[in-house]
Parts: structure tokens; C-alpha cells; sequence
């Protein structure tokens, strides 16, 4: 994070040429999926804009969003220092998950779209495809129909 570039004992890099990367987003672990639906879920997360999914060196899977930190400064500095999180605190240049200056990529693969994760799956052979059983789709024409009998004047919400 941002702020622990200020606690390292002379550093040999700087964060001054990043632009506090560490500082613009959250990541937790996801369940590693194994199933069509764990799939289905990776790509509903991944159809939402800033919201990305990526493999660990470790192997395991992770669901990223991309928001900046509300207590980022312009100047890329943290300006709740004194009572940053914990995590804030562990993270630094000399750590080797560094973003910026971590020896190789914090990501072994990193989907930021639905589509990029359907084509690995596909190259990897797996059959993503989901089909939820025992649900009517309503037609759109039906649905209409229907807001007409109850007297909607104005649907702002259309279930798929
Ligand atoms: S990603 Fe690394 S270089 Fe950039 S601010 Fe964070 S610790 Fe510093
Ligand atoms: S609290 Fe400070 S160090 Fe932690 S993410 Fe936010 S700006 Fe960065």
C-alpha cells in the first residue's frame, strides 16, 4: 500500500513512479470453481465494469475490484496513515507481491471480461455452459400483457 513506501529503512526503489497501484483496488480469495455454476457465477461477476477475476501464483482464483481507496490523496499518498488497515501496513516495495515492483506479474491469469474467461475455458476444453433448469422465462410480449392487466402505467424494472 501507498503509505508503508514512507516506512521502509532506505529503500533501493521508490513508490514514486507508481501511482499508488496497491491503492486502487480490493481482492479476495474465491473458491477455486469446479462446477458450471461456480462458472456461471465468475461470469456474472466479470459482465460488471471494474470487476475482474484472476489465478494467483499459488493457484488460487480471486475476485478483484478495481476502486480507489477514499483515503488516497491526489499526491498518491495515504491521508488516514495513522490508522490505515492492517493490510496497508504488511504491504510495501519490499514485499515481493509489490505491483509495481515485484520481480514477475502479481497475476498468473487475469480475466476482466466474461468473454476472455468463456475463451480460456474453452481452449482448456471445460463446459462452462450453464443451463438453469425449472425456470420460466417470461416473453417479453407476456410480460407487457401482464403489467397492462395489473395497470402499470410504467415498468422500470424488466426480470429476464
Ligand atoms: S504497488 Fe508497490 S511501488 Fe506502488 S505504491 Fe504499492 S508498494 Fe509502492
Ligand atoms: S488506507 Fe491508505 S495505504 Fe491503505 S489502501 Fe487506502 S490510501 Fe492506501
Amino acid at each position: 500500500m501507498a503509505t508503508t513506501r514512507q516506512e521502509k529503512e532506505a529503500p533501493a526503489v521508490s513508490c514514486e513512479d507508481c501511482g499508488a497501484r496497491c491503492c486502487r483496488y480490493v481482492a479476495t480469495q474465491i473458491d477455486t470453481p469446479t462446477s458450471k455454476r461456480d462458472y456461471d457465477y465468475l461470469r456474472w461477476y466479470l459482465l460488471h465494469r471494474h470487476v475482474n477475476v484472476f489465478i494467483d501464483h499459488g493457484g488460487g482464483w480471486f475476485i478483484e475490484f478495481e476502486t480507489p481507496c477514499e483515503q488516497l490523496g491526489e499526491d498518491h499518498r495515504c491521508t488516514g496513515y495513522e490508522t490505515r488497515p492492517d493490510i496497508c501496513r504488511q504491504h510495501g516495495i519490499g514485499d515481493t507481491d509489490c505491483e509495481f515492483h515485484g520481480a514477475t506479474e502479481p497475476y498468473k491469469m487475469r480475466f476482466k471480461t466474461a468473454a476472455a474467461l468463456e475463451a480460456w475455458l474453452d481452449r482448456r476444453g471445460i463446459d462452462w455452459r450453464f443451463k438453469p433448469r425449472g425456470g420460466r422465462r417470461v416473453k417479453p410480449a407476456d410480460r407487457d400483457q401482464a403489467a397492462g392487466d395489473r395497470g402499470d402505467s410504467e415498468s422500470t424494472c424488466q426480470p429476464c
